[in-house]
């Protein structure tokens, strides 16, 4: 059987970043399995027409590997999946990466201290540290609509864009208004013969500050690294204002929340329209989304917004619930992901016996750090529970964790532990501080539901403090928290509680 020091799952910017600082950092016996054919995780996923990053890339990008050519504010989605081939290409790791491979099963084995790791190309590999990098937007969540499955048009989800269909001259509906469908719409008014856009709950839509760098621009990022550090710095900072209005007081959103009404007010003259996409709950509560085109796309003679729920869904048309039937020929439903179960948690069994999905069946997702979990010794999530942001880059977050965790193999490696584990009653105050923190946040309170709760009305997915207090507290591994074993004899040294469960 295969051993390598370090599996990490999957090849988008968490695994990419984590493969290559850990090259950096001297661990060079590692392996990525990423299920897809290619590197770019949801950026080589998501290839809807209108695909862009609502982060600016100046910011949206490794702070290691500065893109000198992003060609606007706000890249496109083709620019920013050659960025990562481009970063990746050159990085040197790529001989260390296995595609179209999926993770089938990991399971501890405490005896040994290792992962052991079912592949869909059924081998079986094992290894001393996992690293998840599987994302938390990769798993396409579907509508239960009753007779969906009897449509006999095209169906697919924004996620997984049907390019070989034309949809130009097509009755076409889009079931959601999330920040997928809001880039999709305006594509797609341009080219259809009709568009039902159904609205479940209207989101803020806010103008997109975008525009094309110039060329003296481009040529100073080229050869002057400070002036792009500058750019990077100052959206940084620009984007770090929006957290008190988040997670202290909503009232501080007021400028965000009049420049919606206002691109609403720009946009559509109808008053009925205005009215069924003026949202009814507190800006910020869903991600705050930003397009110019949008709503001129809605008050165009093509697009028709429906808000009456939908009852069914026929062989050819979509049936709301006052009984109107609407004919089309192809439904795209872009009605957002699983977020609040990670459709990894089922596939990893730690040391108990249960499988992490079992493990958060009560609790919600939950974590130490966003990254470690009792009872899995040795897992490190990137982009793990409580991490996401609803205002800046997440490739900040994901580098923050990618620095905690290579400073967890070097002090393993220096101290000679076997396993880290996070104690039960750490990561638990770790959480209740969070979920403290959460009561006061507008995605808790602000009277909407998101993806960013779980059923059970629990953020376990966004983060709800100031991003460099993230960076702050990942900035070094901090073995006191953790229960850590010795190889051979495996001995636990003393540590503030066991390793059991
Ligand atoms: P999403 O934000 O979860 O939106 C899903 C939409 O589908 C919502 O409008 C939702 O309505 C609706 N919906 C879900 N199930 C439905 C049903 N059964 N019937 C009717 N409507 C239904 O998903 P997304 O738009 O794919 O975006 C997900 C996340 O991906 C974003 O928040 C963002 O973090 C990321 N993303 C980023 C970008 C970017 O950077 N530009 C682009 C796309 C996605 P309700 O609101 O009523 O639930």
């Amino acid at each position: 059987m295969t051993h390598v020091k370090h599996l990490v799952i999957g090849a988008g910017f968490a695994g990419l970043g984590m493969a290559i600082k850990l090259d950096e950092a001297g661990e060079s016996d590692f392996l990525v399995i990423e299920k897809d054919a290619g590197v770019g995780g949801t950026w080589r996923a998501n290839t809807y027409p209108g695909a862009a990053c609502d982060v600016p890339s100046q910011l949206y990008s490794y702070s290691f590997a500065p893109n000198p050519s992003w060609s606007m504010s706000f890249s496109p989605q083709p620019e920013i999946e050659a960025y990562i081939k481009r970063v990746a290409d050159s990085s040197g790791v790529l001989d260390r990466f296995r595609f179209e491979t999926a993770v089938e099963h990991a399971a501890w084995q405490d005896d040994d201290q290792l992962w052991q790791v079912d592949l869909s190309d059924g081998s079986r590999l094992t290894a001393q540290t996992l690293i998840s990098g599987s994302g938390g937007l990769s798993e396409p969540k579907l509508p239960d609509i009753d007779g969906i499955e009897g449509f006999q048009g095209e169906v697919f989800h924004s996620a997984r864009w049907n390019h070989d269909i034309d949809l130009t001259g097509k009755r076409v509906a889009v079931i959601g208004t999330g920040a997928s469908a809001i880039q999709i719409v305006p594509e797609l008014a341009k080219v259809v013969d009709h568009l039902d856009l159904y609205q479940r709950t209207a989101p803020y839509v806010i103008p997109r500050n975008d525009r094309r760098y110039t060329g003296l621009e481009k040529l100073a990022f080229r050869h002057l690294p400070l002036v792009q550090r500058a750019y990077r710095t100052a959206i940084y900072w620009g984007r770090e204002m929006y957290v008190p209005g988040f997670t202290l007081e909503p009232k501080l959103a007021w400028p965000a929340k009049r420049l919606a009404l206002g691109n609403i007010a720009k946009g559509i003259k109808d008053p009925e329209l205005r009215a069924k996409v003026t949202p009814d709950y507190e800006i910020g509560c869903k991600r705050i989304l930003i397009s110019n085109t949008y709503y001129p796309a809605l008050a165009s003679d093509t697009v028709d917004v429906v808000t009456d729920p939908i009852a069914k869904i026929t062989g050819d048309a979509v049936v709301t619930a006052d009984g109107t039937e609407r004919p089309i020929d192809v439904l795209i439903v872009a009605t957002g992901f699983f977020t609040t179960e990670q459709p990894i948690a089922s596939r990893i069994t730690g040391r108990t016996g249960a499988t992490l999905a079992e493990t958060w069946r009560e609790t919600g997702m939950v974590a130490y750090k966003g990254t470690t979990v009792h009872g899995f010794p040795n897992l490190f999530q990137l982009v793990g529970p409580n991490t996401g942001l609803g205002h800046s880059s997440m490739v900040f977050m994901i580098e923050s964790q990618i620095a905690y965790v290579v400073d967890a193999i070097r002090t393993m490696d220096r101290d000679g532990y076997s396993s880290v584990e996070p104690h039960r009653d750490v990561q638990t105050s770790w959480n209740d501080d969070l979920q403290r923190r959460m009561q006061r946040t507008v995605w808790n309170s602000g009277g909407c539901a998101s993806w960013y709760l779980d059923d059970q009305g629990r953020n376990t997915t966004l983060w709800p403090r100031a991003t460099f207090t993230f960076r702050r507290l990942l900035a070094q591994f901090d073995p006191s928290a953790y229960a850590v074993s010795t190889p051979d004899p495996i001995q636990p040294l003393p540590t503030r509680e066991g390793v059991s469960a």
